[in-house]
């Protein structure tokens, strides 16, 4: 499981042009820990009832649209209403490689790796 970083918001972001992978099943429950990741998001508002909401959600960025985008960047189980469950159709772990190299981003997330890397480092 990815950790609660600056690095993997990057990643997120980045791998957020990516489908939504077939696993995951359920619904946002709005529990807003999402919007914490790493930190609190400016956007975001809770309601009395205990509720959260983001007052930029028709234009909301990517990687909020699309989280948990994959299991491997689901950082939230313990709240999330959404959940992965596993392919078992042949051949399915193929498919996201073969969609990756018919669209040359192979390239971008390889550059994500050694941004994230670089930052790592730096502490
Ligand atoms: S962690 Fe899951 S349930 Fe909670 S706000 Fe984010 S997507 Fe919705």
């Amino acid at each position: 499981m990815a950790k609660n970083t600056w690095s993997a918001k990057i990643n997120r972001t980045v791998t957020s042009v990516l489908p939504v992978s077939k696993h995951r099943n359920g619904q946002c429950r709005q529990c807003g820990a999402c919007c914490h990741l790493p930190n609190r998001c400016f956007f975001l508002r809770k309601s009395r009832s205990g509720i959260y909401r983001c007052v930029i959600y028709p234009i909301r960025p990517l990687n909020c649209r699309k989280y948990p985008r994959s299991e491997s960047e689901w950082i939230t189980p313990e709240t999330c209403g959404f959940m992965f469950r596993p392919d078992t159709r042949p051949g399915s772990g193929k498919r996201i490689r073969n969609w990756i190299r018919t669209h040359h981003l192979a390239g971008i997330l390889n550059l994500l790796r050694l941004i994230s890397m670089h930052l790592h480092s730096r502490g």
